[in-house]
């Protein structure tokens, strides 16, 4: 649906020339409408732990006073329900700081092998638990883009934590780093491949989102908000970089991030 301004401006005095202008107001329109979903769901989400909680308090007061058995797993089960409500804080805090961020510096770069190293060395220890291999796939070169070196820390910890949760099944994950082409430009290119169950071809454009679940069940038991991947796509797009996303049902999924090489920085 679209939304116009209309406004009549005088072209020339004398002949009472005018002009009538539409200015389309669609897109502040639908950034509003966006910014509403936005608070709406937060706020559910929000809502569904704390209500729960607040269940379970009620129950502790009158029905299950004297039960230590009930009472200690609702205990658990709240502790759980505030971990959610936490994680959930996190994510919105950080999304909205990296979407209050201005431009980033010009001239700052990051080199994405040591980025990628910290990255693997941080999930490592909780992969292996899960039976999980990170397996590291690239040479002794570095790769410098233009970035930050945290924002894009931020955006290989989610990728690939998600690829660990998801993927686990797969028994193993891939991380490689190298120099290739995207749609016949070529550029530096980072990619965590899972070997999971994928993603079905029509819920690939929309796991940006915010909020956005394949299995609303199942992510919730993987601890996700569903916030993840819309901060990996924000500082993505922030840095004039591509989130590529490769998947095939039963095989796997492949998230890229690609850096088009430009001429004019590399002169
Ligand atoms: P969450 O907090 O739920 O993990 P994300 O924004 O990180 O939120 O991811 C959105 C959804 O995309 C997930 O809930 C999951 O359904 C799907 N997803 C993300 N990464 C993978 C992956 N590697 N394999 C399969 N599904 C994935």
């Amino acid at each position: 649906e679209q939304l116009y301004r209309v406004s009549v401006t005088l072209l020339d005095r004398t002949s009472g020339l005018s002009a009538l202008v539409f200015r389309d107001q669609s897109e502040g329109r639908r950034i509003d409408r966006m910014r509403a979903d936005f608070i709406a769901n937060a706020s559910h989400e929000l809502r569904t732990p704390l209500a729960s909680i607040s269940g379970f308090i009620e129950t502790l007061r009158g029905p299950a006073k004297n039960d230590v058995v009930a009472r200690d797993r609702f205990l658990g089960i709240m502790q759980e329900q505030t971990g959610r409500m936490a994680r959930l804080i996190d994510d919105l805090l950080s999304l909205s700081r990296v979407e209050m961020k201005p431009m980033l510096k010009p001239g700052e770069t990051a080199d994405l092998r040591p980025i990628l190293e910290r990255v693997i060395d941080t999930i490592d220890q909780r992969a292996r638990e899960a039976g999980l291999k990170v397996v590291p796939n690239w040479g002794e070169d570095g790769f410098t883009v233009l970035g930050n070196k945290d924002e894009l820390f931020q955006v290989f910890e989610n990728l690939l934590e998600n690829a660990c949760k998801y993927g686990r099944d797969g028994g193993r994950v891939e991380v490689s780093l190298g120099r290739r082409d995207d749609a016949g430009e070529p550029g530096i290119a980072a990619s965590i491949r899972d070997f999971g169950p994928g993603i079905a071809e029509e819920h690939i454009p929309r796991i940006t989102e915010r909020f956005y679940r394949v299995d609303v069940e199942a992510s919730r038991s993987q601890k996700g908000t569903g916030l993840g991947l819309a901060i990996v796509k924000h500082i993505v797009t922030r840095h004039n970089a591509r989130l590529l996303i490769r998947s095939q049902v039963g095989e796997g999924t492949e998230f890229t991030v690609f850096f088009p090489e430009r001429k004019k920085l590399l002169e």
